[in-house]
């Protein structure tokens, strides 16, 4: 499917982008979605809500986050100037809590006391028991029991938050399942609980909030980049699991034509299906978790398992409004392997003393791409989603490294 690029492309149909998004839900969420729906739009005009979102960001994330020059990336590869927009160095270390704490404050104002959320590596999970901790809100997060095993450390994180992990057994135990799960938790509990999604998915409002939350990286990376080499950079270069931080970098530069925007999808192992999760680049029109969008499935229309070095990025499916970049043209989409990221990983570490996310890897290996096609003279900017603590002792062993 090709259409062409209207920027005006989200304002057509409330919730839908060209012809992605979209509500699909079980009559017993549509209340709850209508409501959500409803006290958003009241907290996007009002003053105090922002200006509280706004104080909460600085003092708790620790926004704005900084734009750091790549000097010896740029040195190594020998083609346009490398920038980072430094989301890894946020409070809980990437950027998912700019989500978490938008809808936490959503939360409160609908006078719920009760938070739910899907995680599949334990990111999301954490943010969200973080924001639950400082608010005083109980938290239950839903986990499939595979990445409960793998991720024994953000288990504990969670628990130590405050926060009941419960893990899911169903499928395959990851986190379409955890998502499933939480649906139907919400479903059953609408009442008092709101269920934190994770990324730019799920049934209207979540894309387009979600998106709103995280728009703060593209507007700061902006004016970032006009300070401090005075013009727009030539390239914007994000990861894309669900597509919550490359939505987030990439909608200031929208409007920008010029500005070419690219988002890198997990080639995994390869191309045959099970082995990657580029949705975009395999997917097909579908209908899951609520919304229209492209998701990796059978000929039956079943959601196929999908791989990624990278749990952050192991989604079958894309926000719906990363379908309708790729359709028109706007966004260009392409996939990094699992190898070329973990030597990703290994130069921005060596060359800069930042170790990124293995997601934020993916990037990192298509910005080089970038920067030699580009050439000496342009510049390319890199959403540097996420800190790679978390990913040491996966990187030991996928190199075969005894800890
Ligand atoms: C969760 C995560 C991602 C993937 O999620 P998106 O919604 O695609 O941004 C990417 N990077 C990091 C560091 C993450 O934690």
């Amino acid at each position: 499917m090709v259409t062409t690029f209207d920027l005006n492309y989200d304002q057509k149909r409330p919730g839908f982008f060209g012809p992605f998004g979209g509500r699909y839900s079980p009559e017993v969420l549509i209340p709850a979605l209508d409501e959500l729906e409803s006290i958003y739009n009241e907290c996007r005009q009002d003053a105090e809500f922002q200006a509280e979102l706004q104080r909460l960001s600085s003092e708790y994330i620790g926004r704005p986050s900084a734009l750091t020059l790549a000097p010896r990336l740029t040195a190594e590869w020998g083609g346009a100037t490398v920038y980072l927009k430094r989301e890894d160095l946020n409070h809980t270390g990437s950027h998912k809590l700019n989500n978490a704490l938008g809808q936490v404050l959503l939360t409160l104002r609908m006078g719920k006391r009760r938070v739910i959320a899907e995680t599949g590596a334990g990111q999301h999970g954490v943010a969200t028991a973080t924001v639950a901790a400082r608010f005083g809100l109980d938290c239950t997060v839903y986990m499939g029991t595979e990445d409960v095993r793998r991720q024994q450390l953000n288990v504990f994180r969670m628990e130590l938050l405050g926060a009941e992990v419960v893990p899911v057994e169903s499928g395959t135990g990851t986190l379409k399942d955890a998502t499933n799960e939480a649906m139907r938790d919400w479903a059953r509990n609408v009442d008092d609980t709101h269920y934190i999604i994770g990324s730019v998915i799920g049934p209207h409002p979540f894309p387009m909030m979600v998106r709103d939350f995280h728009s703060v990286i593209g507007m700061e990376a902006r004016e970032q980049m006009l300070a401090r080499t005075g013009r727009l950079p030539d390239a914007v270069v994000a990861c894309v699991g669900g597509g919550s931080n490359a939505i987030g970098a990439f909608h200031a530069f929208i409007p920008d034509l010029q500005v070419r925007l690219v988002g890198v999808e997990a080639g995994g192992r390869g191309d045959v299906g099970g082995d990657n999760s580029a949705s975009i680049t395999f997917g097909q029109i579908g209908y899951f978790h609520g919304t229209r969008s492209l998701y990796i499935q059978a000929d039956s229309g079943q959601i196929q398992n999908v791989h990624s070095v990278s749990a952050g990025l192991d989604y079958p499916g894309v926000g719906p409004e990363h379908a309708y970049l790729a359709v028109s043209g706007r966004g260009e989409y392409v996939r990094v392997s699992d190898d070329e990221a973990i030597a990703a990983f290994r130069e921005m570490s060596r060359l800069e003393g930042i170790m990124p996310a293995l997601e934020s890897s993916h990037a990192i290996a298509q910005a080089r791409r970038l920067a030699t096609e580009l050439g000496p003279g342009k510049s390319v900017l890199i959403c540097l989603s996420g800190r790679g603590d978390k990913d040491v002792a996966e990187v030991a062993r996928l190199l075969g490294r005894e800890l």
